[in-house]
């Protein structure tokens, strides 16, 4: 199935041979870590960014500013919803909150 060889055997067989699965499951590894080290590395840099940003623990910011410095929107570690339904994502202990006008208040957690 993975390799085109025809499978014979019982129906739910993956792979032709060990070797076939062996090739499989080891691009399967390779691809899963390349995939957690680019989003570590993502996740790693915004923190940086917003660590920057923010020495005195509460600032705001812009998203271009954000842009600029290469953040990606796409990865924050949490989400934090307040009863007034305010959300805050957070890179670890770094979080910043979407304001008016593409402004950014950025916090930390204590
Ligand atoms: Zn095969």
């Amino acid at each position: 199935m993975e390799c085109g060889e025809k499978i014979r055997g019982r129906a739910d067989k993956k792979f032709c041979s060990d070797s076939c699965r062996n090739n499989y499951n080891n691009q399967f590894n390779k691809d899963t870590k390349n995939m957690m080290r680019n989003i570590h590395n993502a996740l790693r840099k915004n923190y940086r960014i917003l660590e920057s940003l923010n020495p005195e623990e509460k600032t705001k910011t812009t998203r271009d500013k954000l842009s600029k410095l290469g953040f990606n929107f796409d990865y924050f570690t949490s989400i934090y919803t307040t009863k007034a339904g305010t959300v805050y994502y957070f890179v670890y202990d770094q979080g910043y909150l979407p304001l008016e006008n593409d402004y950014f208040a950025l916090v930390k957690r204590k």
